[in-house]
């Protein structure tokens, strides 16, 4: 039956982490995969989420169904977390937020939802480059995906030029995915003032803006900063999606923990929504899966537990600031050809290096360095103990 099926490709990140597994060398260095590791290279459950575990445990709670929408304690606190406490559209009963399997069941989720409610033809316009599962999920759910112009390989930074001039010329009312903040995987993300010319042109189009949110409070440290994009798009009166993942900034990637928002105009649209989203998620996940959102629940609404929270996103976004700040001085002082400001000024997870394919490949073979084909590394593979190699070996493949 499945004999015309065709091989797909293999993930290139995960084909990595078997490249990287399977290297014998001790200087191996994974800069792969987009996990946050301590100076130690180890995982870290964040303490916060350690305590919110032992009260889980201790409060010998049953373990019932959830209702379609979640839990509510997590639900509606993670919606006050990223639109913010002062939120006019939480108060105003404009937003519908369900829980989903994380950022990317909050972006499928969206995205059949939008599939069957936005008139037939709509388009998703995805940052080029942008996540790689971006362009899968949006098609798995029917949706016709382009690209708008983003990054720009001369200066390794924002080509908002190119960007506003796709957007313009995009059909009115296309669905636009915007990475909130720490754009993945360039790192470069618009300024203040950028999001509003951004905004503007996107008001004038009538699109609709999908805010991809998976690293809030990681990029900056700083929660309120890493959400200005989302709020101010809202505050200028835009309907929107967010998809928001608690992977990276509560550390809890394998426990699926995220949500989905839509930001309507008024409260009654607002309830036809939320009618019409539960028999979407209804369809997939029938209810979403209780231990992750009771952990989030725990930390969001405890307010001693919420400060500890914000000490160690500081002190994660703040390893990684270190380490970018560190990786540039050591290339400079190696003198390596080219500059290397855009390493310090990219923020987040990830840094686009600028090396080319050819330079990712000699790092790997030659330096037992392993990063995706594109040059992007993870700040968070890098750490005191590596940092020398992995600066030497910079210089080495970008001389030779
Ligand atoms: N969007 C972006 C831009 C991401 O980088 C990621 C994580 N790699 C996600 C969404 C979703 O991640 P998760 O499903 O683990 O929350």
């Amino acid at each position: 039956r499945f004999a015309e099926v065709p091989l797909a490709p293999p993930d290139a990140i995960l084909n990595l982490s078997t490249l990287y597994k399977a290297d014998t060398s001790a200087k191996k260095v994974d800069l792969g995969v987009g996990a946050y590791r301590d100076n130690d290279g180890k995982p870290w459950v964040l303490p916060v989420v350690r305590k919110a575990e032992t009260a889980i445990y201790e409060s010998q709670v049953e373990h019932e169904y959830l209702p379609i929408s979640g839990l509510k304690s997590f639900t509606d606190a993670a919606a006050t977390l990223i639109l913010g406490g002062d939120s006019v559209a939480i108060k105003e009963n404009r937003v519908t937020s369900f829980q989903s399997i994380s950022g990317t069941g909050a972006l499928c989720l969206g995205a059949n939802f939008l599939k069957h409610f936005l008139p037939q033809g709509t388009i998703v316009l995805l940052s080029n480059p942008t996540w790689a599962n971006h362009k899968n999920i949006f098609n798995t759910a029917g949706l016709e995906a382009h690209e708008y112009v983003y990054y720009n390989p001369a200066t390794l930074g924002l080509n908002l030029e190119g960007m506003l001039a796709s957007l313009r010329e995009a059909p009115n009312g296309s669905v636009v995915v915007l990475h909130a903040c720490a754009h993945n995987p360039t790192g470069v993300d618009p300024t203040q003032d950028q999001w509003k010319q951004i905004a503007d042109v996107m008001q004038t189009k009538n699109h609709f803006p999908f805010f991809d949110c998976a690293y809030q409070g990681f990029a900056s440290g700083d929660l309120d900063r890493d959400a200005f994009a989302i709020r101010y798009f809202i505050e200028r009166g835009f309907e929107c999606s967010v998809a928001q993942s608690f992977a990276k900034n509560l550390g809890l990637y394998g426990e699926r923990v995220g949500c989905y928002h839509v930001v309507s105009r008024t409260s009654e649209i607002t309830d036809k929504v939320r009618s019409q989203i539960a028999r979407v998620s209804r369809a997939i996940i029938s209810n979403p899966p209780l231990y992750g959102a009771r952990v989030a629940s725990q930390v969001l609404n405890d307010p001693q537990l919420l400060a500890e929270w914000k000490e160690s996103l500081r002190a994660m976004s703040g390893r990684i600031i270190e380490m970018r700040a560190q990786l540039r001085q050591r290339l400079v002082e190696l003198q390596t050809p080219g500059n290397w400001d855009h390493i310090v000024n990219q923020i987040g997870m990830f840094s686009f290096t600028g090396l080319k394919l050819a330079q990712v490949e000699a790092i790997k073979s030659k330096h037992h360095i392993y990063m995706t084909g594109n040059g992007r590394i993870s700040m968070a593979g890098l750490s005191t103990r590596n940092i020398d190699h992995v600066a030497q070996a910079i210089d080495d493949v970008v001389r030779n």
